[in-house]
């Protein structure tokens, strides 16, 4: 019988003949750590049973980065192993950039201890140990987890999950040296193929993301091909680090996060002066465009939400206050219900659509509190809220007019951004009609505003209530953000039964939009803090001119001033701490602040300052007037540049 050999076609367009039981492995160039068979990443020792398209994947390709970050957490697993006898391993998958894998250890460790712990990962990797797949039986592969707890608990729950390692009653193992984890894969060949890695911190995470499960220790690194790849992500690293609004929140003195009240920020003096001023440009532009401010009870009676149905469904994620046996009130976790509530305290008419009523109360969510984070994720805040009631043919001009609005939000601060349509679910309410209709609208729209092909659509993404369209934001450091969201909604107003009287006499139903163009607040000013590190445009600062006297004697100049200064709407600052005047000007620039002016006896005398911008750069000889004009209109017209004097 003549053998059969399967014929590999490659991504050239080339074929090569494999020689049958001989792995793929064999026939790919040096660089490639894994492949890509008939669309599926596989060990280069993968025997391919017929023909199949093939692709090499080295180790900077996106695949390839996946199986290089997923072996180095193998591999660090093993070290971890050796290093601490004891110690249970549970999961450890690649993640964005990196990888993670978590322990139960014998003793606590702190992130002194990943050094050794990296140095013990690189005798693996010099050793060179082969990743051997195994197949073994539930049995058998229970037998070799022997002590392993939460291997064998996956094993024992294998099939109820999805990932799921079996095949019939089959488990798959990979094994390196004496060491073995459960894993699907696949893994670079050998471990002397891993690239270069390193480990970052050490964290605290539940076995199954569980609060009732024990608590693991989680050991994240980062692995890439190349060295030059693995500098320029810890520059990155080091760069997010030293933007991080959690720290800078505190160094600015802008926000506080007390254990007493998890996820519910402060507002420090400082940070709500930042808050405030972006209501109050908020109150204008929607002022001038039609919306109507209303403010709602923050208390609740349940009996709301289940007008709007978000009893049955977001019940879990809010605070619930029960009062006695018949009524239970709730925090509101979002402003829809009760402007529809608005909606409803008179008779409306076709005349006053479009009713716009917009809405920046208090919102609180009980979010899990392994997921809160800083501003980003947080269970009270607040958002630039508008809810707008409509008829079916308003939709094009309301969104046009929303769109004009987010451009005109955007730019003030100079924020890139694209829009983003989402379609019909598969699971949706009301009729196909209505829904075809208005997802030809928004396309039509933005067609006209974005050019064909100028946002990005994302089929079947649009909520159960309607079809939506979202603001994504890429920051400095090129992360994407989802911020605002403008939904239109075929459902709500039917719960709620609003109607209005039609031009033709007949009563109909309106349609709402609910929009957010910043997202929340908190997370809006996390974002802002990160992308401009700190050093807001002079509108949004905390403090707008600082005044350093030199000595004591300069203090009462400074202080008239600073009073001339507030006259012109510019919050002002005098820094008459004891320090030396080097000092003081260190102080202002840790704090950002945008303008300093050091007042000696040659200033006082000649009645000329000179100025300091946050880049360092000085004007000398300049009339405080004058100062003074140009930094009020730099606020007033909301610049983000500084102003060059001189
Ligand atoms: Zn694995
Ligand atoms: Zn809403």
């Amino acid at each position: 019988m003549v053998a059969s050999m399967p014929s590999l076609r490659m991504t050239d367009a080339s074929s090569i003949d494999l020689p049958e039981g001989e792995p793929v492995g064999s026939v790919l160039p040096s660089e490639a750590i894994a492949a890509r068979v008939d669309g599926v990443v596989r060990d280069l020792s993968f025997v391919p049973p017929a023909d199949a398209a093939v692709e090499p994947l080295e180790a900077s390709s996106n695949d390839g980065l996946q199986v290089l970050r997923h072996s180095t957490a193998h591999v660090m697993a093993q070290a971890v192993c050796r290093l601490y006898p004891g110690a249970k391993y549970a999961i450890g998958p690649a993640i964005h950039d990196g990888f993670y894998y978590d322990f139960e250890l014998p003793d606590p460790i702190s992130s002194d201890d990943l050094s050794r712990i990296e140095d013990e990962m690189r005798t693996i990797v010099e050793a060179d140990q082969p990743f051997v797949r195994e197949e073994l039986s539930r049995a058998e592969a229970l037998d070799r987890l022997e002590g392993q707890d939460y291997k064998r608990e996956i094993i024992d729950t294998l099939g109820e999950e999805e990932g799921e390692v079996v095949a019939g009653d089959t488990v798959r193992l990979y094994r390196n040296d004496g060491w073995a984890d459960l894993c699907l894969g696949p893994h670079v060949p050998s471990t002397g193929r891993l690239g270069v890695f390193k480990l970052l911190s050490v964290a605290g995470a539940y076995w199954r993301g569980d609060e009732k499960r024990p608590q693991l220790t989680r050991i994240y690194g980062t692995a890439w091909a190349t060295r030059d790849d693995l500098d320029a992500h810890l520059a990155k690293l080091e760069e997010l680090e030293r933007r991080d609004h959690r720290k800078l929140g505190k160094d600015l003195e802008l926000f506080h996060l007390d254990p007493t009240a998890p996820g519910m920020p402060y507002w420090l003096p400082r940070g709500l002066k930042v808050l405030n001023e972006l209501l109050t440009f908020w109150r204008i532009e929607h002022e001038a465009r039609g919306y109507q401010e209303i403010s709602a009870p923050l208390v609740n009676e349940k009996a709301l939400w289940e007008t709007s149905g978000h009893w049955e469904h977001f019940k879990d994620d809010m605070f619930v206050i029960p009062e006695d046996e018949r009524t239970t009130y709730g925090l509101k976790p979002m402003n829809c219900p009760n402007a529809m509530v608005v909606f409803n305290i008179k008779s409306r008419s076709y005349r006053e659509l479009p009713l716009r009523l917009s809405d920046c109360d208090t919102l609180h969510r009980n979010e899990r509190s392994g997921t809160l984070h800083g501003l980003f994720r947080v269970r009270k805040f607040v958002q630039d809220d508008a809810h707008i009631f409509i008829s079916d043919d308003q939709i094009e001009d309301e969104f046009d007019q929303i769109l004009e609005l987010t451009d005109r939000f955007y730019g003030v601060f100079g924020l890139p951004y694209q829009l983003r349509l989402s379609t019909r679910p598969d699971h949706y309410l009301g009729d196909l009609e209505t829904w075809e209709l208005a997802e030809a609208t928004l396309r039509g729209i933005l067609d006209r505003r974005k050019g064909i092909g100028g946002y990005a659509v994302e089929e079947g993404g649009g909520a159960f209530y309607g079809p939506k369209i979202d603001i994504d934001m890429q920051d400095v450091l090129g992360r994407d953000w989802q911020m605002g969201t403008i939904q239109l909604d075929f459902q709500l107003p039917r719960r709620f039964h609003c109607t209005y009287a039609a031009a033709d006499g007949e009563r109909r139903t309106p349609v709402v939009v609910h929009r957010v163009i910043y997202g929340s607040m908190e997370r809006f000013i996390g974002i802002l803090i990160e992308h401009l590190a700190g050093a807001f445009p002079l509108w949004l600062s905390p403090e707008q001119v600082r005044f350093v006297p030199v000595a004591d004697r300069h203090v009462a100049h400074c202080e008239t001033l600073a009073a001339r200064a507030r006259e012109a709407g510019l919050r002002s600052f005098i820094d008459d701490s004891k320090e030396s005047v080097g000092k003081k000007i260190r102080a202002a620039q840790l704090m950002k602040a945008p303008y300093t002016l050091v007042v000696g006896d040659r200033d006082t005398e000649a009645g000329t300052y000179t100025v300091r911008d946050r880049e360092g750069s000085e004007t000398s000889g300049l009339e405080f007037d004058g100062v003074i004009a140009a930094l009020a209109a730099e606020v007033s017209e909301r610049r983000l540049e500084q102003t060059r004097f001189g």
